[in-house]
């Protein structure tokens, strides 16, 4: 998902493509800029205090936003890995069945645990194929280790 450059001194410009320049729209000003590079453009609007006040806010807002979405979306990952993790251990390390997973109780569990989260459902299904990735994983991690231990000796 592409996130467009938006900063919001545009708001205040028309740019003619043709000319290659950009108008000034604050009041009557009417004043020319050349290009429409976001640094010249915010230069003049110093000339405006109040509009200039308010693009800096504006900008700064959204970017503390993207941040906090960002954060966010990271501790949902991280929620969903741990999560999985035990569900794994469930049925391999205590050996419960894994249908247990998807017991209506087992469930609801995990709906209170992801209050405030958004993640995908965990299911049967998922920890299954996850057990399967983490054996396969663990049996490239003994295989290589063996590889090494025959190599050295
Ligand atoms: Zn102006």
């Amino acid at each position: 998902m592409g996130r467009k450059k938006s900063n919001f001194v545009y708001k205040y410009f028309i740019y003619d493509e043709h000319q290659k320049h950009s108008t000034c729209t604050v009041n009557d000003c009417g004043a020319v800029i050349k290009d429409n590079h976001g640094t010249n453009l915010l230069k003049h609007m110093k000339k405006h205090p109040v509009q200039y006040k308010l693009i800096l806010q504006e900008n700064s807002a959204e970017s503390e936003e993207h941040v906090e979405g960002n954060r966010k979306k990271k501790s949902n990952q991280d929620f969903e890995i741990k999560v999985m993790d035990e569900c794994i251990n469930l049925v391999t390390t205590c050996g419960r069945p894994l249908t247990l997973i998807d017991d209506k109780p087992f469930q609801k569990i995990l709906d209170m645990a992801k209050a405030g989260c958004s993640h995908s459902p965990i299911n049967s299904h998922k920890i299954r194929e996850a057990t399967q990735n983490k054996a396969d994983n663990l049996c490239d991690d003994i295989a290589s280790k063996i590889k090494k231990k025959t190599y050295k000796s």
